[in-house]
């Protein structure tokens, strides 16, 4: 007897923005969706991010969706960038607001998904043993939700807590009077140093690469610009969704131009104005960061001398200035006091290139210099972006191929949003997709709004099945390819390239083409007919969203 509790037209995997939005559309379309979360919530990552001063880089009022008018007004933004607090709630509030965690399953990891080429389904199977079959999969497992620890000897030895900031424990971590050790100087380290400082007796950070940061000059959002940014959204969506990263940036002529060519006087005037303005207001003062090693070079001496005023151990300050790689090649930090907090006696850096961690003891972590005491570890070390999520599920299209397999040298995908070889599957801001180059909420409704499309065109037509073809994708592989070789961002061992994981093969992950080129293209494919996809009827009678019989032993899948 089929277990009809456990058969969906689609299963959406992940209840961050992405799953969430994918879920209310695909209901408010008729289609019979489940949810599964390995969370006990929804949020995604502002689920599991709660480590001091986590919070967005993109200003509240843009990092927030755009498809609901009475959503986007209603809801009361407290501070120019939200803390980790305020956004979570913002995405309880939408699962309130629309009734969707009726349809969602907390607390379940998803271990497998294997496609059936004679039904034409997916079945999908949690660590609890369940199987669910569901004629669509939509993987919204997020790109930066694989949280990733090196492996130093000797951390199972270390008798003191141990966190990672992607991982950070739900009750309250009580910093007060400890010895701190921070791993890592990137976006969460950044943020959350000078929090931890502020409770601690002693911080020690460990920096194998300083990094590039901007103050993000947060603060309290007035009410009376609230309401203005508020009655202006149709118009700043509109800009948002038209633009190249999803952010709002003032419009100005400045930056259209490559920064080498435009006079000092005036180069240093808009530096100091964007700098000002914050955060990714910096990075876009002209036109070239990421394109132009001359360019680069301009805006890296700008940061340098702006540590350097902030800092006062001049030793220190060279040590906090990047170098290892261009402005921007590696995510942009947006901080609150994060060089300052380097004035304080309480805190220490240690410079992991001179003087290399050796392994982790029971009190400590020692590097080839000596020893530090610590009570308190926290590994604030990224992430194995892009792909980690999808490849720690054995996820297996036609003739039982793995997806690992498929991408052992790096990501293959037509759009970032779908696979050949893996029919009825689609990857939410998957690799080959604008995705962590844009405000993400952007691109997220993006692609929540085209597979809609494309599920509600696919039942339209009585058709069942879509797969990317091979040519198309090569192709698509080799366009994000060749626009990523054309940037300076091949010149860092970043996430981007996935060259922070030790193994991972280093390939350009994120298509750097603009959100609104891509969205687009994307559009254009769709009106064609779904260009480069291949669709098809159900090859067999034998099943229907109702009659698949999920009793029994997993079947065995063939191996490729
Ligand atoms: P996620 O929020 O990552 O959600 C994915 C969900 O899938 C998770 O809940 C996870 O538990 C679940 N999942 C994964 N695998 C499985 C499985 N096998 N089984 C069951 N469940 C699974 N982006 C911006 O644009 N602006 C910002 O300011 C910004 N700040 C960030 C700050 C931090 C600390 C981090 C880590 C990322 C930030 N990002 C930011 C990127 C952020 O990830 C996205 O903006 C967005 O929240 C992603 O939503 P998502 O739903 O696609 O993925
Ligand atoms: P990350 O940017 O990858 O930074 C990881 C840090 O750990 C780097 O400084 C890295 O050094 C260091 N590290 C890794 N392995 C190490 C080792 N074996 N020994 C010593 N140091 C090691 O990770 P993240 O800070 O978690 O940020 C990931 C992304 O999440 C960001 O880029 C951003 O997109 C997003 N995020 C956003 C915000 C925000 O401001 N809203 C906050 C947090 C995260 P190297 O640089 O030398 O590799």
């Amino acid at each position: 007897m089929a277990d009809q509790s456990k058969n969906f037209d689609v299963i959406v995997v992940g209840a961050g923005f992405s799953g969430l939005y994918m879920l209310h559309v695909l209901r408010q379309a008729g289609f019979s969706v489940r949810v599964i979360d390995m969370a006990s919530d929804v949020g995604g990552t502002w689920y599991w991010n709660r480590y001091p001063g986590a919070r967005c880089d993109v200003e509240s009022l843009s990092y927030s969706y755009s498809f609901d008018e009475d959503l986007q007004q209603e809801w009361e933004w407290k501070e120019r960038y939200a803390p980790q607090p305020e956004i979570l709630d913002y995405a309880r509030h939408v699962a309130e607001r629309f009734d969707l965690r009726r349809d969602i399953q907390f607390d379940t990891r998803v271990t497998a998904a294997h496609f059936n080429e004679d039904t034409s389904r997916w079945t999908i199977t949690t660590d609890d043993g369940d199987r669910y079959s569901a004629h669509y999969c939509v993987m919204a497992t997020g790109c930066l939700s694989a949280p990733r620890r090196p492996d130093i000897p000797g951390a199972e030895l270390f008798g003191g807590e141990q966190y990672h900031t992607g991982l950070w424990p739900h009750d309250e971590v009580d910093l007060t009077g400890k010895r701190v050790g921070v791993i890592g100087t990137g976006s969460s380290a950044i943020q959350s140093i000078p929090q931890i400082a502020k409770a601690a007796c002693h911080l020690t950070v460990f920096q194998r690469s300083a990094h590039y940061s901007v103050p993000a000059w947060n603060g309290p959002l007035e009410p009376e610009v609230q309401n203005a940014y508020k009655a202006r959204y149709p118009e700043y969506r509109e800009r948002m969704r038209t633009s190249d990263a999803g952010i709002l940036y003032d419009t100005h002529d400045i930056n259209l131009k490559p920064a080498r060519e435009v006079p000092e006087a005036d180069r240093e005037r808009e530096f100091e104005k964007r700098w000002k303005k914050g955060a990714f207001n910096f990075q876009n003062t002209f036109s070239d960061v990421t394109k132009n090693q001359e360019s680069n070079d301009l805006y890296v001496d700008f940061v340098h001398r702006k540590v350097r005023e902030v800092v006062n151990d001049a030793k220190l300050a060279e040590l906090l200035c990047a170098t290892d790689f261009p402005l921007g090649t590696k995510r942009l930090c947006v901080d609150i006091d994060y060089f300052e907090t380097y004035n304080r006696d309480d805190v220490t850096l240690i410079d992991l290139k001179a003087t290399p961690i050796t392994e982790i003891t029971e009190d400590g972590v020692r590097t080839s210099a000596g020893h530090h005491e610590l009570d308190v570890i926290v590994f604030a070390t990224g992430f194995d972006a892009m792909t980690g999520a999808l490849n720690n599920i054995d996820i297996r299209g036609c003739g039982g191929q793995a997806l690992r397999e498929k991408w052992a040298d790096g990501p293959r995908t037509y759009l970032g949003l779908a696979v050949a070889g893996h029919p009825n599957l689609f990857t939410i801001t998957g690799p080959g997709s604008p995705s962590v180059f844009t405000n993400m909420i952007v691109a997220i409704e993006q692609h929540v709004g085209w597979i809609r499309d494309c599920l509600i065109w696919m039942r339209d037509q009585g058709l069942d099945r879509i797969e990317a073809s091979t040519a198309a994708e090569d192709e698509w592989v080799d366009h994000v390819r060749q626009l990523g070789e054309q940037t300076l961002y091949p010149k860092a061992k970043s996430w981007y390239m996935g060259a922070n994981v030790p193994g991972k093969p280093v390939v350009f992950l994120p298509y750097i083409g603009s959100q609104h080129t891509y969205a687009q293209t994307c559009e254009k494919i769709a009106a064609q007919g779904y260009e480069g996809f291949d669709t098809a009827r159900r090859t067999s009678d034998v099943a229907s969203a109702t009659e698949v019989d999920l009793g029994g032993q997993p079947e065995a899948v063939a191996q490729p």
